[in-house]
């Protein structure tokens, strides 16, 4: 993070429309950096937004209220403007702890705005809503149907009343220094939908208090049906009229009062609604969403609600005309979105048998997400998408540090990691490509070895997106290494998918090229765990079974393939070798010598090497798409808590130095429009 650029502070950027607004912001090329006390939201929304926009987020579990650890934030980066989401929400609640409500929405606006001032930041959008408006049919002649901004507010609860209060704090000081605020209020009226993605979406705690979420919940079976207050209102169908928008549509309303107050030379104060201006009933809505589920789901009609009204629909024509946005997306279209999110993600955020907490002492940026499925236990940190425990049975079967800082010591020996761009060795720390020579870093003698310095085990991956289908986990990182970085051309998109179910482990590769910059890259993935079935600190006396016996023969001292591929004396096809202080290996053993693809996700998956030890029964296989694997005995290890055999690596890839070989080339040259791919399993009996 630079702190000459300058950014946008969203507080409550966690939330359900902040969240989305995230999206749009860095789309439109903004940085960002969100606070968010985490009260109403998770962080599993930030992972994810950072996952959909390929971009790091800097994110403050900071309470607002907390003006010094404000301030801080304030201090480390240069804030140009604010989005204001942070508040309760809940009406209902807001009527029981009515204190909680004053002291969280206005008292935490009062503290950021005391910031902002002190700070010198005097442009904020502030998330008000059409509550604020009150019982617009109390004027009895319609006249205030559809709400224009002028209605005279008259809010009816506490949160409304929070947010009116905000407007009028606003107001008073925009007016204390009328050539320096600016201030843009938006009434928001009913958001619904959801990233059409699929990966972020509102997520309520408890019951929903909205009918879309509520409905969602029907449809997915967390909820016997749905309660229709009222059918007796004069509307077409008896039930009321609101004006649901589109939460993409809302979120880009920021982006529009952003850009108005960016463009306008003095300061200002304006209220805008952000609405369609199209009431819809809540039958209307019903159907919507009951075409976009396929069938009609179970309701009744029940009583009207105490504080319902009829109609509730904005005059976004201020909007439309000033800020010059409109609200495009159809209701349709927005229950066709939160069905996706439901789908994909039928319990929000949240997944069972799957929990992560802090991997670092500071931030949360390096995870350490923990999946549980029958006998297999598997952890994974962001830092290099890496393995930090897999268990079969209670049995640790990896080499691994306890916290994320040990991982960055300069001895640890690649555990766990993920290996990129190009993994094992290219001679000499240089290569070609399309007659241009691009040199490495050298950080094996002569050589760049595991992608240099800064390679994919060195970064905190983004995400990480999990699911979990019919018993099954799926769980997505991503990095995207620039143009350049360890001496790389072009930027490379990588998600590594693993797939979690109880008896096995796999781990899928894709990486392509993202933009124009270059025609072509090399790029060779794998994943460098350490294995030890021993539950002992060597690996002595672990049989390994061998399925493949040719191997690339290597110079003696430069440890670089001579070219030939020729049998490794010393192994034979199925036969086990009894792994002790003398069976040295650090070979590459060839699966395919003919291989040429750069996407190998289509062959059979073959399993290459088996292992088990005599103290344990567990018989673990690994299997691989590619063309060749490394097996490691682990001699060069010296680190923290592990010294040389206290675990083996299989390493499957593409063929060490390929580049540097007419006949194996092709199986790292990434071209633009191709895709790199790759398939490793770990299954365990
Ligand atoms: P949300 O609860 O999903 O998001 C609000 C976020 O603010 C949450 O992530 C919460 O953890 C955070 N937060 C709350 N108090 C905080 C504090 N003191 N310090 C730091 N973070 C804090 O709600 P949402 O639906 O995304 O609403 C966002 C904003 O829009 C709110 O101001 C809300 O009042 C307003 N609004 C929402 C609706 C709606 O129907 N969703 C309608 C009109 C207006």
């Amino acid at each position: 993070m630079s702190s000459q650029q300058e950014y946008i502070l969203v507080t409550g950027g966690a939330g359900y429309i902040g969240s989305h607004t995230v999206v749009e912001l860095v789309n439109s090329g903004q940085n960002v950096v969100i606070v968010d006390s985490l009260v109403n939201s998770s962080y599993d929304a930030v992972a994810r937004v950072e996952f959909l926009t390929q971009t790091a987020i800097p994110f403050f579990d900071i309470d607002i209220r907390d003006s010094e650890k404000l301030s801080e934030v304030f201090k480390q980066y240069k804030i140009k403007g604010v989005v204001h989401f942070a508040s309760l929400k809940a009406v209902g609640e807001s009527t029981q702890i009515p204190l909680s409500y004053y002291d969280n929405n206005v008292n935490g606006t009062i503290s950021l705005l005391n910031v902002m001032k002190e700070n010198k930041v005097k442009s904020i959008v502030f998330s008000s809503s059409a509550t604020v408006y009150g019982d617009v049919t109390r004027f009895g002649d319609n006249s205030m149907i559809p709400i224009p901004e002028n209605c005279p507010s008259d809010p009816t609860n506490p949160y409304g009343r929070s947010k009116f209060m905000i407007e009028s704090i606003l107001k008073d000081i925009h007016s204390s220094d009328e050539s320096n605020w600016k201030v843009a209020i938006l009434r928001y009226f009913n958001p619904i939908g959801a990233h059409p993605s699929g990966l972020i979406g509102e997520d309520p705690l408890g019951t929903p208090n909205n009918l879309l979420p509520y409905l969602a919940q029907v449809a997915i079976g967390r909820r016997e049906k749905l309660s229709i207050f009222g059918n007796d209102y004069a509307s077409h169908d008896g039930t009321p009229i609101r004006d649901y928008i589109h939460v993409v549509d809302l979120a880009k309303g920021h982006i529009a009062a952003l850009g108005y107050l960016a463009k306008n030379t003095g300061g200002l104060y304006r209220e805008w609604n952000l609405g369609t201006g199209k009431g819809s009933t809540v039958f209307d809505v019903y159907h919507a969403f009951s075409k976009a589920v396929g069938k009609e789901l179970p309701y009744e009609v029940v009583a009207r609600r105490a504080g319902d009204v009829l109609d509730l629909t904005a005059n976004p024509a201020r909007a439309n005309k000033e800020l010059e946005w409109k609200a495009e997306l159809s209701i349709e279209q927005a229950c066709a979105d939160l069905w996706k999110w439901t789908v994909q993600n039928p319990t929000g955020f949240k997944v069972e048998g799957y929990e992560w907490k802090k991997f670092e002492k500071v931030g949360l940026e390096n995870r350490l997400h923990s999946f549980t499925n029958g006998p297999l236990t598997i952890a994974l940190a962001n830092r290099g998408a890496l393995i930090q425990d897999l268990s079969f049975n209670g049995e640790h079967l990896v080499n691994a540090f306890d916290n994320g800082e040990d991982y960055k010591l300069p001895t640890n020996p690649y555990f766990g990691t993920n290996i990129g761009r190009v993994a094992n060795r290219i001679a000499n720390a240089e290569f070609q490509l399309n007659g241009k020579t691009y040199h490495l870093p050298k950080n094996e003698n002569q050589n760049s070895l595991h992608g240099g310095s800064l390679g994919f085990d060195k970064v905190n991956w983004l995400g990480p997106i999990v699911r979990k289908k019919e018993g099954v986990f799926t769980v997505e990182f991503l990095i995207v290494e620039k143009d350049g970085t360890n001496g790389y051309p072009g930027d490379l998109k990588t998600i590594i998918k693993y797939t979690i179910d109880s008896s096995s482990v796999q781990l899928e590769y894709e990486a392509e090229l993202i933009n124009d910059k270059v025609d072509a890259t090399i790029v060779n993935l794998t994943n460098h765990s350490y294995f030890n079935l021993s539950g002992e600190p060597t690996t002595d006396d672990t049989d390994v079974t061998l399925f493949y016996d040719q191997y690339m023969k290597v110079d003696d001292v430069s440890l670089l393939p001579t070219g030939d591929i020729v049998k490794f004396e010393g192994v034979t096809v199925g036969q086990p070798i009894h792994l002790d202080k003398d069976a040295f290996f650090d070979y590459c053993y060839i699966v395919d010598k003919d291989a040429t693809q750069i996407d190998t996700r289509g062959n059979e998956l073959k399993p290459v090497l088996q292992a088990t030890h005599p103290r344990t029964t567990t018989k673990f296989v690994f299997s691989t798409t590619e063309p060749s694997f490394q097996f490691y005995t682990g001699d060069g290890v010296n680190t923290k808590g592990f010294t040389k055999r206290s675990g083996f690596c299989v390493e499957p890839a593409r063929f060490v130095n390929a580049i540097h070989f007419d006949k194996w080339a092709s199986q790292v040259i990434l071209k633009k429009g191709e895709k790199w791919g790759g398939i490793t399993k770990y299954s365990f009996s």
